[in-house]
């Protein structure tokens, strides 16, 4: 009955779907959850402000099929993130460009001293070149000093784990500017879908070649199906029974409050390196600037068992993860199967990154079975 199955309906298997069912592939979408979107998933609350059930998500991309997708079904609204740390008794800019410095060390630089300051506290500081870890990147780049007020902690807390344990790809998402320029991303395209992302995900899954059930976990109904093609967006380690052990997820435990007042925070999200237990507090309002008199906010604490929010990039986890995508790379070579997103590549994908990876991993699967016609 169907030529293809996905697993999961977040954004790397709605993608999916959508671009088989425009080649004319009959889809079944199988959910575990009882909702689409997946991670991104959003709703609006009891004070009409639109929540990100799973924390706050931010859609910037530099790639413009990505974006040409993504606007096929949604509005954006312009939207440009600004982060605040709260370090020593204040808040700050984060990422750490010239305003930030000027109020950590209370000096007056211009942009084009940055560079010569920030040479300077690296010159003071030690670390590995070139670097093994998270804090080698940011040691080399701004100096122990800052690497102890905004990213020691920060990344203790998020993780579980000390710095050095961590992979340098997890730093260089994070920027050091030596202008002015106070957002958190600096890609060319940038907003908040107009009526949050649950809607679009609906909209890229309204095809009628396209099936969708909720609730069902695939790992019971599978055998029942025999399609040509799977597309996998689950859990990598599960989907091979832990064969060679399991690969380390990190949960969050997202904390909602109501507050009777109409603004908690200047801006969406404020990180909270140094104090109290959670990393940050989001405060959803400010992201379609919708009004209440009331506001949202979201305390967010890492914790290490529960549902798969982040891949987590230690040695011991990349190597297990270099052993299963040897038997991903098997299963691909058949035809049959394709594995695409956070959880079944172990990647630690921004939204546009997983869009962007089954866009072309369903269109080089399209061009290739053309051939094979
Ligand atoms: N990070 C930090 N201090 C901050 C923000 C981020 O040390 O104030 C580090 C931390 O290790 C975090 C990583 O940078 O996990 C990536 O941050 P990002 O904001 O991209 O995390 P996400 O939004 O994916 O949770």
């Amino acid at each position: 009955m169907f030529d293809a199955i996905v697993v999961g309906a977040g954004l790397s298997g709605s993608t999916a779907a959508r671009i088989l069912a425009e080649a004319g592939y009959k889809v079944l979408v199988i959910e575990r959850q009882k909702h689409v979107a997946g991670h991104c998933h959003d709703y609006k609350d009891n004070n009409g402000i639109t929540v990100h059930t799973y924390g706050p998500h931010i859609f910037h991309t530099n790639n413009r099929k990505v974006w040409e997708f993504v606007c096929r079904f949604t509005e954006f609204y312009f939207y440009q993130h600004r982060v605040l740390s709260y370090v020593e008794g204040r808040f700050v800019p984060f990422p750490i460009n010239r305003d930030t410095l000027v109020e950590i060390f209370g000096i007056n630089i211009a942009t084009y001293e940055v560079e010569e300051f920030l040479e300077k506290e690296v010159k003071k500081s030690k670390f590995n070149v070139p670097p093994r870890n998270f804090r080698d990147v940011v040691v080399s780049q701004v100096g122990e000093r800052l690497y102890e007020l905004f990213f020691k902690n920060y990344t203790k807390k998020q993780w579980g784990r000390e710095p050095e344990e961590l992979a340098p790809d997890v730093a260089r998402r994070i920027p050091v500017r030596t202008n002015r320029d106070g957002r958190y991303f600096s890609d060319k395209y940038q907003g908040i879908p107009a009526e949050g992302y649950t809607k679009m995900v609906e909209k890229i899954l309204n095809h009628p070649n396209i099936v969708l059930m909720l609730g069902i976990d695939y790992f019971e109904v599978r055998d029942l199906f025999k399609p040509k093609l799977t597309v996998y967006t689950g859990e990598l380690d599960k989907f091979f029974d832990y064969v060679y052990g399991k690969l380390e997820y990190r949960s969050l435990k997202l904390e909602l409050r109501t507050l009777e007042q109409e603004f908690y925070q200047p801006v969406s999200v404020v990180n909270y390196p140094n104090d109290y237990d959670w990393t940050r507090v989001t405060e959803y309002k400010h992201f379609l600037n919708e009004k209440s008199e009331r506001t949202t906010i979201c305390y967010e604490y890492p914790i290490e068992e529960g549902e798969p929010f982040y891949v987590v990039m230690t040695q011991d986890n990349l190597v297990k993860r270099e052993k299963y995508l040897k038997e991903v790379e098997k299963l691909e070579k058949t035809g049959e199967f394709l594995f695409i997103g956070r959880l079944a590549e172990y990647k630690y994908y921004n939204m546009d990154q997983a869009i962007e990876a089954a866009l072309e991993k369903i269109t080089k699967y399209l061009t290739n079975s053309l051939r094979s016609d």
